[in-house]
């Protein structure tokens, strides 16, 4: 049995040796590889792999060219790997690395992905937790697959979910959606996540935007059929309001400025009937980006 670990790197340079002598001892009794991806460093993070990776060449390192990201280092981690199981790690020892020993045990008792729902966030700011909170409570209000609520990327997964995932030849990887949506037998195990051990978080806002728009966008639709909705009230408002105006004119002829009754109804109206056609278009195009994202239509678990 051979277990890859992934573990990406940005500028860490502070901490990845700390990171590579802690999984080392960690996994001292297991046969493995690590597989560091340099997701485009700028300060000595290479170097010091590289020097770190001569002694041990059972190891890989991935260098990118520039940034990618984090999603990117984890697919380039995942194409490299070849263990048997694959465990995903962030590189700044915030995902305690003796979990990996618990998800080895629900491994060998038959489960295919066993990932880490954070307990308790240590050190983060509660700007991030709150953040964190909103966004994977919207993914599940608005996507109908089952993503686990506070589950980062810290996961194990078997070597048929990661040939399923390697075999996906779509281009905005959200991983742990991803993970979710090929399915197979999974169980959560809660830890609390520890502070970063040193360094600075490497995700700012705007990368945490991304994240999340990537996330909804690759698994919901939903974003799209919004304004079909909103046109469809508008429209029965406008009928409301078309109602309304006649009476008053009838009724109470001299309150009525003139004209404003036809205004307001056919402003409304057509508001409407616009938003109703942007969203029959919106409900194509969910099509055809399904289409092109080239999901199988089902997958198969090993007998
Ligand atoms: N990371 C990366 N590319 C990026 C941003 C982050 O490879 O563009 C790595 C980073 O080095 C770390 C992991 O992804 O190993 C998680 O990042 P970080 O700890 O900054 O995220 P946070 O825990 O604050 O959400
Ligand atoms: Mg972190």
């Amino acid at each position: 049995m051979l277990l890859s670990v992934i573990v990406p790197l940005y500028n860490e340079e502070e901490i990845v040796e700390k990171t590579f002598h802690t999984l080392e001892a960690e996994l001292a009794h297991i046969e493995h590889e690590l597989i560091f991806v340099n997701d485009g460093s700028k300060d000595r993070t290479r170097e010091i792999l590289e020097r770190l990776l001569t002694q041990t060449p059972k190891n890989k390192l991935v260098n990118f060219s520039r940034n990618f990201g984090h999603q990117a280092a984890f697919s380039a981690g995942l194409q490299h790997a070849s263990g048997d199981a694959v465990v995903i790690i962030d590189g700044d020892l915030q995902d305690p690395p003796t979990l990996i020993h618990e998800m080895l045990q629900k491994w060998k008792e038959g489960y295919q992905v066993v990932y880490a729902q954070r307990h308790k966030r240590a050190g983060e700011s509660i700007f991030k937790k709150f953040s964190a909170f909103c966004f994977y409570r919207l993914l599940h209000s608005l996507t109908n697959i089952e993503i686990p609520s506070d589950t980062g990327d810290y996961r194990l997964m078997d070597r048929c979910v990661v040939n399923q995932i390697n075999a996906l030849p779509e281009r905005s990887r959200f991983l742990r959606g991803l993970v979710c949506w090929v399915g197979f037998k999974k169980v959560g195990i809660l830890y609390d996540r520890a502070e970063r051990s040193a360094g600075t978080s490497k995700y700012p806002l705007r990368k945490m935007m991304r994240l999340a728009i990537d996330g909804i966008t690759s698994f919901s639709t939903t974003p799209l059929k919004i304004s079909f909705m909103v046109g469809l009230i508008a429209t029965i408002v406008a009928l409301g309001i078309l109602v309304w105006s006649f009476l008053e004119k009838f009724l109470s002829p001299n309150t009525t400025v003139p004209g404003w009754a036809s205004l307001m109804t056919t402003i409304v109206f057509f508001s409407g009937v616009q938003l109703i056609s942007i969203g029959i278009v919106g409900e194509y195009i969910g099509r055809i980006y399904d289409e092109v994202k080239q999901r199988p239509l089902y997958i198969e678990d090993k007998k």
